[in-house]
């Protein structure tokens, strides 16, 4: 089956319902989601989303804050673009009906809540379940656009370019062009060739990359495999962000326990009660995250102890319960009053600062591909994210992405598409080994989690992207084999973000922001005010 439209958006988060909710006035927009339509990163987000909206703050102090966090490797262009964005961003949210938290009565001001990192109170947000706020608000916004169509349970397989072409071969220069790309309905067992005009990349995460993360299932870093494997570039990918504070619990899936719970007076204890940020840094629980998470796996190495403890219980009950009623009512259903007990916290794989490399526009060196969101490295965050930054980029890129793929648009008058094959089944039948599946993905996940994790070194990183080229060899022969199936398309993409990540890893010869090499503990001077690019040479 094929299908042809203007805008071909994969991924229905922040990045790809606010891209769809402009361009959707200039043409036809199919979403795809591999899942339901609201499962996505962005449903999960709890803190908030960061601008300058106060009277006391400044652009300056926000740009400020990011560098500093970003460690060098900001670029100071789009953190300015993405900062001065903010106010415009958070009122286009709010006039499609997000019901941000503010201070009294209903007309009162934004409730701006101060988290990690940050100079002033700058973050807003829906009590403790902002992303889920924006997530519905963006998801009616788009569904009562008639010239959008999500389709739930549809998985983007391959981008299409030249490569698929027959015959096709590229001429030296010639660039690489996207016409959308093949993408499995599983409901109905059959690859659409999905061809499109324009395709924007929004598909998130890599949590899943890893053992223990606070990512849904969704985040196996599928866009980032996906472009790399197309030929764009993709950069900085060694900087994972683990978020301190993740729920202890065998029944908890690795539960965010917000930064805002710090942000809000939250302090970290040992089991003996002991508090241990003040040896770490001098701002304590409101360190930058990656100073938390590092402090955090050292107590716990140290000592053997399977997790700390988040104290809340010197604050108001009733502020705990209005603040953060989302925690408050999940740790309850698990035996834990946060009110009263502490919080056994542990850290867990939490934000990607890297990803597939765009320009100031959303543009990637594809021809006709963007990217916007987790999956896009735009240069905003660097080598680390400041905290409730990321739904702000993944907006302010939206719009960047959607003026550009205005004027790409009204330049392709003449444009058609070429005849593309549709998805091959050629030597393909069920060899019936799909214990191969599940059994490397959990090894991935092991090895990443113990050698590519909080502390890395060059011999862990050396072993681990050992392994990764041999299963990534053993899943690549599988996939070319085998019928095409959402866990077969999640572990070839896992595999390929483990590859990419420990590249990236290896190729930083310091220690910067997220990065930590005791081979290398220091951060380099000038050497290394660079990003780490990778680029398929398969192509
Ligand atoms: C628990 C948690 C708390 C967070 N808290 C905050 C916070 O307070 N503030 C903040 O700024 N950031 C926060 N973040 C980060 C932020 O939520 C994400 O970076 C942001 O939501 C990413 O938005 P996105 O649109 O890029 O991707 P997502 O929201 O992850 O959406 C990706 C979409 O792509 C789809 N998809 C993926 N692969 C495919 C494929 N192959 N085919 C089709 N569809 C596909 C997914 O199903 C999903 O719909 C948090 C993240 C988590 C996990």
């Amino acid at each position: 089956m094929e299908i042809k439209t203007d805008f071909l958006v994969i991924g229905s988060g922040i990045g790809g319902l606010s891209f769809a909710l402009k361009v959707c006035e200039l043409g036809d927009v199919i979403i795809v989601t591999k899942k339901q339509d609201s499962e996505s990163n962005t449903n999960y987000a709890q803190g908030g989303i960061a601008s300058v909206l106060s009277k006391d703050d400044s652009f300056e102090l926000h740009i400020g804050d990011t560098l500093r966090a970003g460690d060098g490797l900001c670029n100071p262009e789009v953190v300015r673009k993405v900062v001065e964005e903010g106010p415009a961003c958070i009122n286009e949210l709010l006039q499609i009906g997000v019901n941000f938290s503010r201070k009294k009565e209903k007309d009162g001001e934004l409730d701006l809540g101060l988290e990690g990192g940050h100079s002033k109170n700058r973050v807003a947000h829906a009590s403790d379940l902002t992303g889920r706020e924006i997530e519905n608000s963006l998801l009616s916004a788009v569904k009562s656009k008639t010239s959008v169509k999500i389709l739930e349970d549809h998985i983007a397989i391959d981008l299409i370019t030249q490569h698929h072409l027959k015959g096709h071969h590229r001429k030296p220069g010639e660039k690489i062009k996207c016409w959308g790309a093949y993408v499995l309905d599983q409901e109905q067992n059959q690859v659409i060739t999905c061809l499109s005009r324009i395709t924007l990349l929004a598909t998130g995460g890599a949590g899943r990359v890893y053992l223990h993360t606070t990512n849904p299932s969704i985040a196996t870093g599928d866009g980032l495999a996906m472009a790399y494997q197309a030929g764009a570039k993709v950069a900085n990918l060694e900087f994972i962000q683990f978020h301190p504070t993740a729920l202890y619990h065998e029944k908890a899936d690795s539960f965010l326990i917000s930064e805002a719970v710090r942000g809000e007076g939250g302090i970290l204890r040992l089991k003996s009660g002991e508090t241990f940020m003040e040896k770490y840094h001098p701002r304590k629980e409101l360190a930058p995250r990656d100073v938390v998470a590092r402090a955090i796996d050292f107590e716990l190495k140290k000592r053997g102890d399977p997790c700390v403890y988040l104290d809340i219980t010197h604050l108001d009950q009733r502020f705990i319960k209005l603040r953060f009623p989302h925690i408050y009512g999940k740790c309850l259903s698990l035996g834990l009053d946060i009110t009263t007990d502490w919080i056994p916290v542990v850290p867990a794989t939490h934000y990607i600062c890297g990803g597939v490399v765009t320009d100031l526009e959303g543009r990637t060196g594809i021809e006709n591909l963007y990217a916007c969101g987790e999956v896009a490295c735009t240069g905003m965050h660097g080598a680390n994210r400041l905290a409730s930054n990321s739904l702000l980029e993944a907006t302010a890129f939206a719009h960047f992405s959607a003026d550009s793929a205005r004027k790409k648009l009204s330049s392709m008058k003449h444009f058609s598409f070429p005849s593309i094959p549709p998805w091959s089944l050629e030597g393909v039948f069920d060899q019936q080994e799909w214990v191969i599946i599940s059994h490397n993905r959990d090894w991935i996940q092991k090895f990443m989690w113990d050698y590519v994790g909080i502390v890395r070194s060059n011999r862990r990183l050396e072993q681990a992207k050992r392994r990764i080229n041999i299963l990534l060899d053993e899943i690549t022969e599988f996939y070319k084999v085998n019928p095409v199936t959402y866990d077969v398309i999640e572990l070839r993409n896992i595999a390929t973000v483990a590859k990419l990540i420990i590249e990236c890893a290896l190729m930083r010869k310091e220690s910067r922001g997220l990065h930590y090499n005791i081979d290398y503990s220091e951060t380099a001077d000038t050497n290394w005010l660079k990003d780490t690019i990778l680029e398929s040479d398969e192509v």
